[in-house]
C-alpha cells in the first residue's frame, strides 16, 4: 500500500493514477472534500468514509454563509450576471458540487472568451465565487477548491476559466485568484488522491498538528492519542472498556 503526504498526516492509498476514462455519475465525489483532505486527509476520510460529523462555531457560520449564498437564482447587472447554488460535474476530475455563487462578466468584444448566455448580447466570462465564513485566510484548499470548481466550468461549457473569487462573509473581503498551471495541476492531483483513498476506505491515522485546535472532529478523532484507524473502531472499543458503561465487564 502507498502512503502519500498531503497535510499532516499520512494517508494509506491506492495507487494514484491518472484517470484516462472519464468517471461516470456514480463515482462522482463531492469538490468540497477536496478541501477537508488538504486540510487533513484524516478529516477527510472521517467524513467522507466513515461519515462522521461533528458541527463547531466555525463550520455553524461557514454553512449559515453558503445557506445564504446558495438561494438559487439569477441576479442581473449592466455587464454583469450572477447566478447562485449552480451545479457544478467534472466526469474528467470525477467530481461534482455546487457553486455558491457564478458570476458572468461581461466581455468587451467577441474575441475576449466568456459564453453567449439566453436573452443577452455578447460574450459572458465566467468567474466562481467561493464564500468562506470570517475573514480570508491563505488556504490552499481554498484555492484548489475553487479551482475545482472553474475546472468543473470550464468542461462543462468549453471555454477557460482563468480566474476567480474568495469572499469573506464576515469581513466582506474578495481576493481573487488566479487559475495558473500549478494550481490546476495541484487540484487535479488532489482529486486523484481523493479519489484513491476513498477506493481504499481507510482512515489515516491521527496526527497532532496546531490546526486541530479549529478542526470540528476534535473530539471524535483524539490526535493528542495518536489513535491509529478507524475512530469509529476506536470509540466502540473505548466504550466496551469503560466500566461506566452498562456494556463493559462487571
Ligand atoms: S483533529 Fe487534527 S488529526 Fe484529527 S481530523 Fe482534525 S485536523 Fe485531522
Amino acid at each position: 500500500m502507498a502512503f502519500i503526504q498531503t497535510g499532516d498526516a499520512t494517508t494509506p492509498t491506492a495507487p494514484v493514477r491518472t484517470q484516462l476514462m472519464p468517471y461516470s455519475d456514480d463515482q462522482l465525489l463531492p469538490i468540497s472534500a477536496l478541501e477537508h483532505l488538504l486540510y487533513c486527509p484524516r478529516q477527510c476520510a472521517l467524513i467522507h468514509i466513515e461519515r462522521v460529523w461533528a458541527e463547531n462555531a466555525l463550520t455553524v457560520q461557514g454553512t449559515l454563509a453558503h445557506d445564504r449564498a446558495h438561494q438559487p437564482g439569477l441576479e442581473s447587472r449592466r455587464d454583469l450576471r450572477v447566478s447562485r447554488a449552480l451545479s457544478l460535474r467534472s466526469a474528467r476530475l470525477g467530481l461534482a458540487g455546487v457553486a455558491d455563487v457564478v458570476e458572468w462578466h461581461r466581455q468587451q468584444s467577441d474575441g475576449d472568451g466568456g459564453v453567449a448566455l439566453p436573452g443577452t448580447a455578447g460574450r459572458w466570462l465566467p468567474w466562481p465565487v467561493e464564500y468562506k465564513r470570517g475573514r480570508l485566510r491563505s488556504e490552499r484548499s481554498f484555492e484548489v477548491q475553487l479551482c475545482a470548481q472553474a475546472l468543473c466550468l470550464e468542461e462543462m461549457l468549453g471555454v477557460p476559466v482563468p480566474a476567480g473569487a474568495l469572499y469573506g462573509g464576515a469581513s466582506h473581503q474578495r481576493c481573487e485568484v488566479h487559475f495558473d498551471a500549478a494550481l490546476r495541476s495541484e487540484t487535479a492531483t488532489a482529486a486523484a488522491e481523493l479519489h484513491a483513498m476513498i477506493a481504499v476506505g481507510q482512515t489515516p491515522p491521527a496526527v497532532w498538528s496546531p490546526k486541530c485546535r479549529a478542526c470540528s472532529l476534535l473530539e471524535l478523532c483524539l490526535p493528542r492519542l495518536a489513535v491509529s484507524g478507524s475512530a469509529r473502531r476506536y470509540l466502540d472499543h473505548a466504550l466496551r472498556n469503560d466500566p461506566g458503561t452498562e456494556n463493559s465487564a462487571p
